[in-house]
């Protein structure tokens, strides 16, 4: 084209999980605004703020463009050439020194599906260890492992575009119209047309509004709640036993771990009334299909594994899985979440979830990278902080990710990074992790790079190059590639189409899988072979695992209750004009919602002496932090509702690092806090 033409690029958001396609309109090389794609298979032609404003991020000045080492403790440009072979030459030495086990890295979720293949590959085949994860273990790992359990997929069931169709919708734990917006107006569809909607939080959140029955727990008591519903189910008989009989297997154990949960029971744990336990038992149950939808509000708990698991007891029971219209649906947060864990970035699991441990898998990855594999699961992400501190973990490569910022109890994960020998750091601006790396390697935006990111509905969608890397920056992949050819793994690939070819040959989920079949539209996993159309809804037939297995769960209580001397429960989540603190680089959403505004209960407002805008202080049992509040009922009395978006206000100082037993993810979603007048 000519240089004043503006050229369109059809590609997909890279915040969070919903997965739109926009077209990125680009002029002299630069990205210069962001246009709606009517063709675009999850969103049509709807945007939300950030995916309509947010893109000045993308030309931001504060864009790292040249690789950074630190010398005399100050980062200071380098060529590319000395810092790679640096860092190659410092991951060698700590590995014949220390052995490969004391190396790990973090993937990310904002990079391809190619990409995360590539670091995965890395670690395991060129550094030769398994410690690899990434933020699914801090956001959705629970539903991993807790609907592997249950179903044998640990994903979404069902699809976007069944959502303005759905009869009833329960959301828990999820607040749609400002972290998934998308997600948010299809669901506002379905209720214009007649769609009845169940919502579950202990905060008011935008859909409580619009809610037939607003359930206002207290947090943490996600178990309790869902097993007294079904304890109503049973009671009246709204269950489905052809459905239990013919396509599930444990009911009778299940069935009498509910007896513990009578309705009072469970309305004095929760706080909810039993009027409405039972109101939400009788739309949820009796409707011919109800579809469930959950987020962090489930999963970032000490009981995140078990809450999972007791929303597919409940869609089970009612037989509300593998049709249209139904089903557990998790709403991924980030952009490519689903696909980092495709990809095998996770320390137990090869690409497609293969496991590590099964030793013709680990054949099969050893005969195609020939490579010897360690058999052995590798550390997840909180157990990297501590084996740092311990001095067993010694280097880190961190692509994408800024844990010093995002990881529950802050405080503990900067000490475990300062504890390293070595940190490497890859990222697109200085993050607060990155102040700490020895080496930091600018990678490139989505916007520059071409390759895959899976959606939360499980579509596998093209992400296209539109502009150039900015200043000196290169792709995450070709990095990685850089890197396994200077330790001594000679490592080429023409594309990222050529990664994702490797890929399918060896993902039988993604194994029809190529660019050219992705088009414009995306597959929706699970594609077996190339004439496969891609799966809308999971488990039509059989599950993933044969029958349905159902879970006898106890509630148990959140690690840190409110106390004398912790008296109100810090709640977090996001709000709409902000992804995590990645937008503070976009202007336009920065002006939106510039700084932290911490919910409270006028009442409690009243009892601290403080007034809408002034600055208090926060205290937990790990940090502490001054923020400015904003006073509503939308937060019960005895909590605080803080966000995680900006850097000067870091939340996660005061968040508790305790973790559920089984994906080890935080708990960040409740803990104890003291609030003081500044
Ligand atoms: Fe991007 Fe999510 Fe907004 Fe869609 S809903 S434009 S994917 S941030």
């Amino acid at each position: 084209g000519r240089p004043w033409e503006v050229k369109k690029v059809q590609t997909t958001c890279p915040f969070c999980g919903t997965g739109c396609n926009f077209d990125l309109n680009v002029k002299d090389g630069k990205v210069i605004g962001v246009t709606s794609n009517p063709n675009a298979p999850v969103n049509g032609k709807a945007l939300c703020v950030k995916g309509r404003f947010g893109m000045d991020m993308i030309n931001n000045p504060n864009r790292l463009t040249t690789p950074l080492i630190r010398k005399d403790g100050v980062l200071v440009p380098a060529e590319w050439d000395e810092a790679l072979d640096l860092v190659a030459a410092k991951f060698r030495e700590i590995k014949e020194n220390y052995g490969a086990n004391a190396l790990a890295a973090l993937s990310s979720a904002h990079c391809t599906n190619e990409e995360n293949y590539l670091l995965q590959k890395f670690m395991r085949g060129v550094i030769g260890t398994n410690n690899i994860d990434h933020c699914a273990r801090v956001c959705h790992a629970p539903t991993v492992a807790g609907l592997a359990v249950s179903f044998g997929s640990g994903a979404s069931t069902n699809s976007f575009e069944e959502i303005p169709n759905a009869k009833v919708m329960f959301v828990i734990g999820a607040n749609p119209t400002e972290a998934h917006p998308v997600v948010g107006t299809k669901m506002k569809q379905a209720l214009a047309k007649g769609a009845k909607l169940i919502v579950a939080d202990p905060r008011q959140i935008e859909l409580a509004e619009s809610s037939h029955l607003w359930l206002r727990l207290r947090p943490g008591t996600d178990v309790a709640l869902i097993n007294g519903i079904m304890n109503i189910i049973l009671a009246n008989g709204w269950e489905d036993p052809s459905f239990i009989e013919a396509r599930t297997e444990g009911f009778d154990k299940f069935g009498e771990n509910l007896e513990n949960y009578p309705p009072e029971k469970v309305s004095q744990i929760t706080g909810v009334p039993v009027e409405q336990l039972e109101e939400a038992a009788r739309i949820y149950a009796t409707a011919e299909r109800a579809m469930i939808f959950y987020t962090l509000g489930i999963t970032e708990h000490t009981t995140g594994t078990d809450n999972v698991m007791s929303l597919a007891n409940l869609a089970m029971l009612t037989g509300n899985v593998g049709k249209e219209c139904s089903g557990v649906n998790p709403l991924r947060g980030q952009n490519n979440v689903q696909g980092s864990c495709d990809m095998g970035a996770l320390p137990g699991d090869y690409p497609g979830y293969q496991k590590v441990v099964n030793p013709e898998v680990r054949k099969k990855f050893e005969e195609a990278w020939g490579v010897s594999l360690d058999p052995n699961i590798g550390l997840m992400l909180p157990d990297m902080f501590k084996a740092a501190i311990n001095r067993d973990l010694r280097a880190m490569y961190i692509m994408g990710e800024d844990p010093v910022i995002t990881d529950a109890d802050a405080n503990h994960v900067r000490k475990g990074l300062e504890s390293l020998d070595f940190l490497v750091v890859q990222d697109i601006f200085m993050s607060e992790t990155a102040k700490l790396a020895d080496v930091v390697l600018p990678g490139a935006s989505f916007a520059e790079k071409t390759g895959t990111f899976t959606n939360a509905e499980r579509r596998v969608q093209m992400v296209n190059q539109a502009i150039k890397p900015i200043g000196n920056a290169r792709t995450d992949g070709e990095i990685i590639i850089e890197l396994a050819n200077r330790m001594g793994y000679p490592s080429s690939y023409e594309s990222s189409e050529e990664v994702m070819q490797e890929i399918a040959s060896l993902t039988p989920l993604y194994g029809g899988i190529s660019h050219q079949r992705l088009g414009t539209q995306g597959l929706q996993w699970p594609v077996p072979s190339l004439d496969h159309p891609g799966s809308k809804v999971l488990h039509q037939e059989t599950f993933s695992r044969g029958k349905g297995l159902f879970m006898p769960i106890e509630y148990q209580a959140a690690n840190e209750l409110p106390d004398e001397e912790y008296p109100f429960v810090l709640n977090t989540g996001r709000k709409l004009s902000h992804y995590n603190v990645f937008t503070q680089n976009s202007e336009a959403l920065e002006s939106y919602s510039p700084e932290e505004l911490a919910e409270i209960n006028p009442l409690d407002a009243q009892q601290l002496d403080v007034k809408e805008g002034e600055r208090v202080k926060v205290v937990s049992r790990r940090g502490e932090l001054e923020t400015k509040i904003r006073i509503t009922e939308r937060v019960p009395q005895g909590m605080i509702f803080m966000t995680f978006h900006y850097m000067e206000t870091p939340t996660n100082v005061l968040t508790n690092g305790a973790a559920d037993k089984v994906s080890k993810t935080y708990e960040y979603k409740a803990c104890g806090v003291r609030i003081t007048k500044t």
